[in-house]
């Protein structure tokens, strides 16, 4: 009988930031096979879908109207009602996708590809990396660029470097980028026109795909997935089924003042 291989590990950018913001959010989403909580729309994540929706459509064809319509269409769906075209959250998108026009006209390329979203398997490292690109231009034969489109009112510039960092490893594998090109990598925010630039190159993607697996086979060890509540507890999806949060706020400090405490640390 031919040995079975391992499968590969799956990696994305959200599950390594999961496994970062509290270890059990993390357990609760890839760990326990637990059914995910419904999603919970909100005018943000809608304005956000929506803008990326008629980006892709301008990246496609090359013509604003094509965005526009999508835009619209996208916004009269009754599921979308609370960011529809009579909230005040509409003109906010109308307003995005205005600046996205104006970006997508100040980009000069040989060749474009819109929302790609790949697997790039590593036998040899055990892993197997997901990505989704918003946008990559082929600028010249030796010079490309990727474009995250960010929507929110302010990027985290750690997390956006992380994520460009993922995107340009499935960027060069996917569209087999010549080994000395470079690649700009943006994320470029629609709302405030905020750029956040990488210059990369295929060293760096190498240095990208050790690190992955390095935190990876952190991950592949980790049994305790203890939670760290926090600010983030707010948007965490398990709140409902997670008493960590609740007990947090409960406990407080004030436990330094218990007596018991003080009996098993006497120093
Ligand atoms: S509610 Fe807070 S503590 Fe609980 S899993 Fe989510 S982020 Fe972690």
């Amino acid at each position: 009988m031919e040995p079975t291989e391992a499968p590969l590990f799956r990696v994305t950018h959200t599950k390594m930031e999961s496994f970062r913001r509290c270890r059990k959010q993390y357990w609760f989403s890839y760990v326990s096979g637990q059914e995910w909580p419904p999603n919970r729309d909100s005018a943000a994540s809608l304005i956000g879908n929506g803008v990326h929706r008629a980006m892709q459509k301008l990246c496609e064809t090359g013509d604003a109207r094509d965005g526009e319509h999508e835009l619209e269409t996208y916004f009269r769906m009754p599921k979308h009602a609370i960011a529809g075209p009579d909230t005040e959250h509409y003109p906010l998108a109308v307003e995005m996708y205005e600046n996205g026009v104006k970006a997508h006209e100040s980009i000069e390329s040989e060749a474009r590809w819109a929302e790609l979203d790949t697997w790039v398997p590593s036998k040899s490292r055990g892993i197997n990396v997901r990505a989704k690109v918003d946008r990559a231009d082929r600028l010249s034969a030796d010079r490309w660029q990727l474009i995250d489109w960010k929507t929110g009112r302010f990027d985290l510039d750690d997390k956006v470097d992380a994520q460009l960092d993922i995107q340009h490893l499935v960027l060069r594998t996917t569209l087999r980028v010549p080994r000395d090109a470079t690649v700009r990598a943006m994320g470029w925010n629609l709302r405030t026109g905020e750029q956040r630039v990488r210059e990369l190159t295929r060293e760096d993607a190498v240095r990208t795909v050790d690190f992955v697996m390095r935190f990876i086979e952190k991950v592949a060890t980790e049994e305790e997935f203890m939670a760290t509540p926090g600010p983030t507890c707010t948007f965490c999806d398990w709140r409902d089924r997670c008493d960590a949060a609740e007990q947090n706020d409960k406990v407080g400090i004030d436990w330094l003042d218990e007596d018991w405490e003080k009996e098993a640390a006497p120093f």
